[in-house]
């Protein structure tokens, strides 16, 4: 393949080129990882940088319903807005929830849109280096706005908020007078937090839910990549299209803020020093799983179950085998 030709589609902005080098990145094959790494490396070049959104939510919340109204607004204001997907459930039991481009079927015809699904995968850490490459080579195509799909289960939010500029929190309105089961973790983890659905006979319960998580936020430690007032929590119908204009509107304004002050460079900074520290940790865990080190390690593990090594010795002895 000629990567370097593919490089130069992508930045054109082809968009055949564009899925076709998402397909290769999301190859575990050794030739095309090879290929891969040239390719982002080629598309990085562009030097280009796209608002990197974050959203996370259970599923029902509203997603796909958000990212369809929410997408076709921001190509309503002329941006370009590709869609990714993080579905750890499609890592699990190879179905997906997310990513299928029939749920967003306004935005998938949009020609200022660009929807990729979830990666079907075996395990996160695959899908985290595909998902970030596929990232930076929408950048490089000239999207604006980047959103990065997934489910707020384990490990996946995580894994997205460390991708993104900002972390987007959707919510369902609280049926009680209590905050959903959303762990403190996570919502640290948020920029914003939206709450959806608030339309309708679920209105005053959605302005009531935003009410109580405006609170819950003021009590946490203040972070200092917020400026005053965030994060902060707004109410949103993803279905009427109401509150876009203004949580874009508080998107804009933080990162403006972020910028100015240096936290969007750093954090971006920071992230991509822990993408090479996990690819670092991901390869060396692979080749651990490969022959000869495989069965090097099979042995050393047999002798010190039966006592004839130590486990630091072993350990030694396998990791020595490392540099060779
Ligand atoms: P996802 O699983 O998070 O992607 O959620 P969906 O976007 O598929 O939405 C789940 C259900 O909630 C669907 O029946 C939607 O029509 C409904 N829904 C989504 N957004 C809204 C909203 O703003 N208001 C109301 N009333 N219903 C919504």
């Amino acid at each position: 393949m000629d990567v370097s030709a593919l490089a130069q589609s992508v930045i054109a902005g082809d968009r055949r080129a564009l899925a076709r080098a998402i397909t290769l990145v999301e190859s575990a094959r050794e030739d095309h990882r090879a290929e891969a790494r040239v390719l982002v490396a080629e598309v990085a070049k562009s030097g280009r940088e796209a608002l990197r959104i974050g959203l996370s939510g259970t599923p029902g919340v509203g997603k796909s319903t958000f990212i369809e109204s929410f997408g076709c607004f921001l190509t309503g204001l002329g941006l370009r807005v590709a869609v990714l997907a993080v579905d750890p459930s499609s890592a699990r039991s190879g179905g997906s929830i997310l990513g299928d481009k029939t749920r967003m079927e306004r935005l998938s015809r949009d020609p200022r849109a660009f929807i990729r699904p979830s990666p079907s995968q075996t395990h996160l850490g695959g899908v985290a280096r595909r998902t970030r490459e596929a990232v930076a080579l929408c950048e490089g195509a000239g999207f604006d706005v980047v959103l990065i799909e997934t489910v707020g289960v384990g490990q996946s939010e995580t894994m997205v908020a460390e991708m993104c500029d900002l972390f987007l929190l959707l919510l369902a309105p609280a049926g009680g007078d209590e905050l959903q089961g959303v762990k403190r973790g996570i919502m640290e983890m948020a920029d914003i937090i939206l709450v959806n659905k608030a339309d309708g006979d679920l209105k005053p319960a959605a302005l009531r839910t935003q009410a109580d998580y405006a609170g819950a936020l003021r009590l946490l430690r203040r972070r200092p990549q917020d400026p005053e007032g965030f994060p902060k929590a707004l109410a949103v119908s993803a279905l009427e299209e109401n509150g876009l204009a203004q949580a874009w509107d508080e998107m804009e304004r933080l990162t403006a803020w972020r910028r100015e002050t240096g936290h969007w460079q750093r954090r971006r900074t920071e992230q991509a020093r822990h993408w090479f520290e996990e690819e670092v940790r991901h390869s060396l865990l692979a080749r651990l799983a490969r022959e000869p080190l495989r069965g090097l390690m099979e042995g050393l593990g047999a002798a010190v179950g039966r006592g004839e090594r130590t486990p630091d010795e072993a350990a030694a002895e396998l990791l020595a085998h490392l540099g060779r």
